[in-house]
């Protein structure tokens, strides 16, 4: 893995990156630069490059706007090949310590490459923000929080015939004993006792068995509330029996995201000390075809007690969060989260730039969606009501998994979630678009885009 190192330094580096807001652009009397958003102009007139960044205009300006112009002078940096960069900003609109935070996230964003199988062509070494010493605190925290957004792209790109199961829990103990964490680990016997049989059924047609893998984090006064953090862990999707097809197939190594989206949102909360208590709950399956695999027409009996029909093996992440949220409420905490690479039908609503977003709790909406705006991960209320609900029903059992034809896909996955939450406040965040990435876009990578940590660092932190 490739990053820059970042400190706040007055050193002079090899070439020198100045944030321009429209309003600023307009002064500098530069034809070819109009300040906008991402764009970036290079005067090569003094001994040290200057790289003008647009960050767009100041009325409108967001944090995003910030990370945004940032990458595009790194980009800018590397096609040039210099090795080592200052960013400074003049005119601080959004604040001092906001903008040096969007600062270090851009760049420590901006600069990761997956390295490991393909050395990167150029690579930025360093970086010095041009900034006072007393936003030393925000600088920290934006380092570790965003070098653990890259450590979940790292753990999704790497081959998931290496990442299975058994690589999970291994990952899961080592992450968790570094942070400080409590872990527990349910193998597939432990699983058969307690009855989880849908995470069982998804994970049978797999060489690597089924997991529930628990981390504790207890960093709370007394009396704070205590959150349930649930991810899909699908190391692998083959979509089973309802076996994907070629263009649909190729990136569900990604599938995984949800749980390991929870392990470093955990692992942030434990390095910053986060004043707060969090449960996380990482079901992992591989779904795949075999003699053992489980079958469409299948009939479950979940952990909750409640019976569903398989209608569909690729509806599976459903299954195993079923039994994981269940599970979630039993541990009695304030609210659930949970997030899942759940729908291709989220993808074809929201795009890649924004989950869908589930609940019929107010607040938690409020407070995902202000994490969501601060962070640049954002978020879109969608609707989840008992008419939805109905229609997930099963002729012969409680429930079915999946419906067929023309259905809003993405709502009727959280209607089926919605079974098996009780009254605990939920929330159910579906990244399919937002978690994998086709192409580059400013400081987010083609591929595994590390979502996801920073909403929840945000989130978390204001509980
Ligand atoms: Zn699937």
């Amino acid at each position: 893995m490739n990053t820059a190192h970042i400190e706040i330094s007055d050193r002079e580096e090899a070439g020198c990156v100045f944030l321009i807001s429209k309003e600023e652009a307009s002064k500098l009397g530069i034809p070819e630069f109009a300040g906008e958003e991402g764009e970036s102009y290079v005067s090569l007139k003094t001994p040290i490059p200057k790289i003008y960044a647009g960050m767009g205009e100041e009325k409108s300006l967001s944090l995003e706007g910030v990370r945004r112009g940032v990458s595009s002078g790194i980009d800018r940096a590397l096609s040039m090949k210099l090795k080592t960069l200052s960013i400074g900003f003049q005119n601080a609109c959004l604040g001092e310590v906001a903008m040096v935070g969007a600062i270090a996230d851009a760049s420590v964003l901006a600069t990761y490459v997956f390295s490991k199988y393909k050395p990167p062509k150029n690579v930025i070494e360093r970086i010095s923000i041009k900034a006072r010493d007393k936003h030393q605190p925000v600088l920290k925290r934006a380092i570790l929080t965003s070098e653990n957004a890259n450590f979940l792209k790292e753990w999704i790109s790497e081959s998931p015939t290496i990442m299975n199961t058994a690589e999970m829990e291994k990952l899961c103990r080592e992450v968790c004993e570094k942070a400080g964490l409590k872990v527990t680990v349910f193998g597939e016997e432990k699983l058969r006792e307690m009855g989880m049989e849908m995470i069982l059924a998804v994970g049978r047609g797999a060489s690597s068995g089924p997991r529930m893998i628990l981390a504790e984090y207890n960093g709370g006064a007394s009396g704070k509330k205590k959150i349930a953090l649930v991810g899909k862990g699908i190391t692998f999707d083959s979509g089973g029996m309802n076996l994907k097809p070629t263009g649909h197939i190729e990136t569900m190594k990604i599938d995984k995201a949800g749980a390991l989206t929870v392990l470093a949102a955990m692992k942030t909360a434990a390095e910053l000390k986060l004043n707060v208590n969090i449960i996380g709950i990482m079901p992992f399956c591989e779904n795949m075809i075999g003699p053992n695999s489980y079958k469409p027409g299948d009939i479950l009996r979940s952990y909750s007690g409640k019976t569903v029909e398989i209608t569909n093996t690729d509806a599976e992440g459903r299954l195993i969060l079923g039994d994981a949220l269940a599970y979630a409420v039993e541990q009695k905490p304030d609210c659930i989260i949970d997030l899942a690479t759940l729908t291709g039908a989220c993808v074809a609503a929201l795009g890649e730039f924004t989950a869908g977003l589930f609940s019929s709790d107010k607040e938690l909406v409020k407070k995902l969606y202000e994490s969501g705006e601060i962070t640049g991960e954002r978020v879109w209320h969608l609707p989840l009501h008992k008419d939805y609900s109905k229609e997930m029903e099963g002729n012969i059992s409680d429930l079915k998994n999946a419906l067929t034809g023309r259905v809003p896909g993405a709502v009727m996955g959280a209607a089926f979630l919605q079974n098996f939450v009780g009254k605990t406040p939920w929330a159910h965040l579906d990244i399919a678009g937002t978690a994998w990435w086709d192409k580059k876009r400013y400081y987010v990578p083609q591929g595994p885009t590390g979502w996801g940590v920073r909403l929840l660092a945000d989130f978390l932190e204001k509980m």
